[in-house]
This record gives structure tokens, C-alpha cells and sequence, in this order.
């Protein structure tokens, strides 16, 4: 697209995430925004290593909580609860898997270990603005509402929004209602009956 292109939409998906520009088009005279910061966050790694479990383990530790969860046949996500201002500069890869061996230890169970592929830091907060709808604007996902990442929470917590909006999509724009997903509705919070997606974290 040209820079300077003007498109005219009968309807815009503010699902540009966190940092997109399509919340701030809604006025802050407007909006409302809710955000807690906690006072931990995690030191997750992407590991070439196949699973060690075939669900998550949810690992309570008295030196902090741990999370096995898996990508895919090859791949494994961990992570470690470590202090918020925590820099991943203080963690080389035997120290991570050191620390995760200690938590995870467990009799007749092995984690099993693999290349570090990736790894970084992520504060733990949440967040939501409201209003969601601003005119033809629908936000949606992280660009409305962000919580700690807890077992698959992006989809299933996006995807009870919808419902949320105050007007659905097919009372703005009633020619395209038949072919428009949004008939069912799906109660507005996580573990009440909406889709769960699995594995997450
Ligand atoms: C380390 C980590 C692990 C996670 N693991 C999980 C998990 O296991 N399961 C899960 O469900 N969730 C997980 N999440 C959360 C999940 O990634 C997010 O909730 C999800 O990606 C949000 O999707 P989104 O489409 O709203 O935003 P994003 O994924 O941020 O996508 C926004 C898109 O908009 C684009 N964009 C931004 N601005 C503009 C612009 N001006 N013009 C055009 N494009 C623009 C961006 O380039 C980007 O492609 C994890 C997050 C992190 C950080």
C-alpha cells in the first residue's frame, strides 16, 4: 500500500495487539483502562527438545512456580517464575535448565533437556480498556485486553469479547449478517462454557 492511501471500511478489526494504533483512535476522554502489575514475571525458553509430558505440568515450588508446555513433537516451552526485574543477562542456558530441574524433579519422572532456540523475560500484568466498540472500530485481542499468560488465555480470552461488544457486528452492517460467525452466544469469561484451546502458556 502507498503511504497516504485513505481506505473507506464499513467496519475496522482493531486487532493490531498491545502496541497497534487502533485503540488510541478512540478518544481518552472515553476510555477507561484497568491494569495491575504483579510482582513476579517469567523467564520462558523455547527449546529444541521433544516434550516431556504429554499435558502441561503446573509445578508448585517453594522456590517459585514452574511451567512445562508444549509447541509441538520437537518442541518445548518452559518457564520459571523469577523476580520482576530480573534480567535474562543473569541466566545462561545451564542455569535455566539447573533451575528447572530442581523444580520439576520429581521420582521415575525425567526432564529432558535440549538446545535453548529462544528465551526472554515477561512481566506479569493485566490490562483491559473499555469501550471495545468506538463507532465502526471493534477492538479485539491484545489490543483490548491483556492477562498473564496462563494456559492458552490469547484465544480464550479473545474470543468471549466478541459477544461483549455492545452492538454485534451484524447490527452494523445487516447485508452480511447471514455469512457473520456471531450467532452463539458464548458467556463472557474463561472456563464457563466457551472454547478451551490446548496446550498454552
Ligand atoms: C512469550 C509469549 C507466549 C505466549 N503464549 C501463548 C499461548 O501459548 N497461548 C495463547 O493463547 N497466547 C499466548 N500468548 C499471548 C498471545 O501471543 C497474544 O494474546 C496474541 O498474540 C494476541 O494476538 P493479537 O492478534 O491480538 O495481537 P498480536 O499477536 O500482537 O498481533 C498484532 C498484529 O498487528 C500488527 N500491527 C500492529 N500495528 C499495525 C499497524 N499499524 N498496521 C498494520 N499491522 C499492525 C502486528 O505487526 C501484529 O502482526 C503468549 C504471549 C507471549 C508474549
Amino acid at each position: 500500500m502507498a503511504p497516504g492511501t485513505r481506505w473507506h471500511a464499513t467496519l475496522i478489526a482493531g486487532c493490531d495487539g498491545f502496541h497497534g494504533i487502533c485503540r488510541d483512535a478512540i478518544p481518552a476522554r472515553l476510555q477507561t483502562v484497568w491494569e495491575t502489575s504483579y510482582p513476579y514475571a517469567w523467564l520462558g525458553i523455547l527449546a529444541g527438545v521433544p516434550p516431556s509430558t504429554d499435558e502441561l505440568i503446573y509445578c508448585h515450588h517453594p522456590a517459585g512456580f514452574a511451567l512445562h508446555s508444549l509447541r509441538s513433537p520437537q518442541l518445548s516451552r518452559l518457564y520459571l517464575q523469577v523476580p520482576p526485574d530480573e534480567e535474562i543477562a543473569a541466566w545462561p542456558d545451564d542455569r535455566i535448565w539447573a533451575e528447572l530441574q530442581r523444580r520439576f524433579a520429581l521420582p521415575g519422572w525425567e526432564l529432558k533437556e535440549g538446545p535453548v532456540l529462544e528465551k526472554g523475560i515477561i512481566t506479569m500484568r493485566s490490562f483491559v480498556s473499555s469501550p471495545m466498540r468506538y463507532g465502526r472500530l471493534f477492538l479485539a485481542g491484545d489490543a483490548a485486553h491483556i492477562v498473564p499468560p496462563t494456559g492458552a488465555k490469547g484465544l480464550n480470552w479473545r474470543w468471549p469479547t466478541l459477544p461483549c461488544w455492545p452492538a454485534p457486528w451484524s447490527a452494523c452492517w445487516p447485508e452480511a449478517a447471514p455469512s457473520l460467525p456471531m450467532p452463539t452466544p458464548i458467556r463472557a469469561s474463561t472456563g464457563s462454557g466457551g472454547p478451551r484451546i490446548s496446550p498454552g502458556g
